[in-house]
């Protein structure tokens, strides 16, 4: 692979100085490796030949047979174009030649078979291809199975740099190659029944039949996931040998005396198993990373809590850190007075704590007064040291960039232990890989007495029936959320449509108080017209998502949310998560434009069909595909599937687990002479990588 690597893909024949240049730019194509492993994105057989009679709607690429009947010159200079009319005896098909007109003409023949292969588009009524492939028809030749189809850029295919030209490149190449040396141990291969690394390569790009292109794919996949496994298990054994933790030997008097005197309400079965699993950790000797997944409303915060009580028993501070102000200051809010309990003192540090009062907390954290410190991202500034800090808490995690976990790590000589909380689940397939290197936790029961959401999705010409919905609710003195989606690119537009919103509702619902909250207020005005919801003094609040996270108003019992076509699947659980948290039946409400498309009605459906967060995140995975899910982006896992994809391929992901974990269990530095062919592609495949699982 190495040599590969080093051999530029201009030395190829066929490519040169300019292609490459093309390749380079255009597909991120170096090296011979770099082709090799540039993949079709799908294939079409090539033994299907179509009628033109039976052609059809939007139409695939898909194979003619006949022949050219006439052609007709058009234009003239750089608008020229060549028609060409093309009959298979069923019907006939106009094809359709921008430039190189003249080679055509004197290389294709009237009165010759040729088998034609391309797009066909549809333009009034008719259908016509441009530039399509073209070969002679030899009735006895062996018609190769299945054909690549390679993606390629319309710069691209402007210079003529067609998937055909890509494909002649992987023949060219893989022709010129001995055999591709295989990057797996053969005691792998045989266990898998896996073909080899040379025949996947092969079939990959020239696949004789359907057979072989699975196994092909199956193999490839393989190789993908299981290397990324391996690293991550790999540096994970290295590090848990490595980094001891802070030992937090016993259960002391202050999580005691929560626990019997304090804590308003039984613990759930979930939440107590978690806790357990947390103390495990913190006893052991060894530093905590673990990840704790919980839908809203679980009572993560009173694992948290709980969990930091364990840490001043044992003489060290904790600190929790949230992702906005309101969610900062909600945290403080509960913690502070349920702390003040058992005689732990809380501190609050925002980006709007003054700096008198900041100078104040800094001191408290250094003399050990502060046990407990809840903040923004405040909290990880470099003036902010502690005495000894112990566990890190950091909620609604996927908010927060690697870069700003790895700083937490340099606030003590060890590195505290972390717990990490959020309501989005992951999936496990993506967890697994991103997170691999994280324990996970679940609180996976909700506390007693909560009735599901029933959420609906009605059409905005029903709106008057849901504001008559919303007047009974009024009625019964329950509170009303109304949301907008935020469009960032047009400000102006998203504010106009809340406004109006807000000004609908206020004519709607003349005897009751409208809050309105949004983004471009100033924090203390937000705060001023969140309170007035918090305390019921407001019925209903219309905002912008500025509410997703955070707000805890257990009277409020409707969530409306407009224009639900435009927010995701994860984000429309959060909001929902805002309602259902009294003892009341709740709501919640998904307005929509009644024209949307099959992909977004089946989106709004899956909320209508359930309330199971794991199996919306599932959904959002497959219909967003990892690349846009939160907290990939950083984690930086886009960067090398080629071919693999964790939405949909998770048996292959947890093959590849396992088999990566056994081979660690055995040998953690991959030092055994058999292992060798791994630890040097491990070096060649991350080399030019960050090594984003590093930072947890
Ligand atoms: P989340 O997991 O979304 O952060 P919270 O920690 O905010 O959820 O808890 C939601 C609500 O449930 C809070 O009002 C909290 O006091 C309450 N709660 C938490 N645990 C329990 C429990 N075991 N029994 C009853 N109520 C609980
Ligand atoms: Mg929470």
């Amino acid at each position: 692979m190495n040599e590969l690597a080093r051999m530029d893909v201009k030395y190829l024949k066929g490519v040169g100085p300019a292609r490459a240049d093309l390749l380079a730019k255009q597909l991120d194509i170096h090296s011979y490796y770099d082709l090799l492993y540039y993949f079709p994105f799908r294939y079409i057989d090539r033994r299907t030949i179509y009628h033109i009679a039976d052609m059809e709607g939007d139409m695939p690429y898909i194979q003619l047979k006949g022949r050219f009947v006439t052609f007709t010159p058009h234009g003239e200079g750089a608008r020229r174009r060549l028609n060409g009319l093309f009959s298979d005896g069923t019907g006939t098909i106009e094809i359709v030649w921008f430039n190189h007109t003249r080679q055509i003409i004197e290389s294709i023949h009237t009165g010759v078979d040729y088998i034609i292969f391309g797009r066909p588009s549809l333009f009034n009524g008719h259908y016509s291809i441009a530039h399509p492939e073209i070969e002679v028809f030899k009735p006895d030749a062996p018609r190769q199975g299945l054909r690549g189809i390679y993606n390629v850029t319309e710069v691209l295919r402007n210079r003529s740099f067609t998937s055909r030209t890509i494909q002649r490149l992987e023949e060219t190449l893989l022709a010129s190659l001995k055999t591709v040396t295989d990057i797996l141990p053969p005691e792998i291969i045989v266990k898998n029944h896996f073909i080899s690394l040379d025949e996947a390569l092969r079939s990959i790009h020239c696949p004789a039949d359907v057979q072989i292109l699975q196994k092909a794919q199956l193999r490839l996949k393989f190789d993908e996931l299981f290397y990324l496994q391996l690293n991550i298990l790999k540096y994970t054994k290295a590090r848990s040998k490595r980094l001891n933790g802070f030992l937090f030997a016993h259960v002391g008097t202050h999580f005691n005396d929560f626990f019997y005197h304090v804590l308003p309400f039984p613990l759930t079965g979930a939440q107590k198993r978690v806790i357990k699993e947390i103390r495990g950790d913190m006893g052991s000797g060894r530093q905590m990373n673990r990840l704790l997944q919980g839908d809203v409303g679980s009572g993560k915060t009173m694992v948290a809590l709980m969990s930091m009580l364990i840490a001043i028993d044992n003489g060290y501070q904790a600190c929790i850190m949230a992702p906005t102000e309101i969610l900062a200051t909600q945290h403080y809010e509960n913690i502070s007075v349920e702390a003040a309990k058992v005689g732990v003192a809380v501190a609050l540090l925002t980006g709007s704590t003054s700096k008198k009062k900041r100078e104040i907390i800094h001191a408290g954290l250094v003399d050990g007064s502060i046990g407990i410190l809840i903040g923004t991202h405040a909290v990880i500034e470099d003036n902010v040291q502690f005495r000894n800090l112990g566990l890190v808490v950091i909620d609604e995690q996927h908010r927060f960039g690697v870069a700003q976990r790895a700083k937490l790590w340099q606030k003590n000589v060890n590195p505290p232990h972390v717990l990490v909380m959020t309501a989005t689940p992951i999936p496990r397939t993506l967890a697994m890989t991103v997170y691999g290197d994280l324990d996970v936790s679940v609180i996976d029961e909700l506390p007693p007495g909560r009735k599901p959401v029933q959420t609906l999705l009605r059409y905005d010409n029903h709106r008057e029936r849901v504001y008559r919905f919303i007047g009974s609710q009024l009625a019964l003195g329950r509170q009303i959320y109304i949301v907008y989606p935020l469009i960032e690119e047009n400000e102006k537009l998203d504010l106009k449509n809340l406004t109006d919103g807000y000004d609908l509702v206020c004519q709607t619902f003349p005897s009751y108080t409208v809050t309105m909250v949004h983004g471009k207020m100033k924090p203390a005005e937000k705060d001023a017209h969140m309170q007035l919801f918090v305390s019921g003094k407001a019925q209903i609040m219309v905002a912008t998502t500025v509410i997703e996270v955070g707000v805890n108003v257990p009277n409020a019992s409707v969530m409306i949310i407009e224009n639900a076509e435009r927010f995701g699947l994860s984000q429309l659980h959060q909001l929902r998560g805002r309602v259902g948290r009294g003892a009341d039946q709740s709501y919640c409400i998904l307005m929509s434009s009644p024209k949307i498309t099959k992909d977004t009605r089946h989106r709004l459906e899956v909320m209508t069909e359930t309330n199971d967060g794991f199996i919306i995140a599932e959904e959002d995975l497959k219909l967003r595909g990892p690349g846009d899910m939160e907290g990939t982006q950083q984690s930086g896992i886009a960067f090398s599937l080629h071919i693999a994809n964790i939405a949909t391929d998770g048996q292959i992901l947890q093959l590849a687990r396992d088999t990566a974990a056994e081979i660690i269990d055995s040998d953690p530095d991959l030092s055994l002479p058999s292992h060798r062919i791994l630890s040097e592609h491990l070096k060649f495949l991350f080399k030019r990588q960050v090594n984003w699982s590093l930072i947890s």
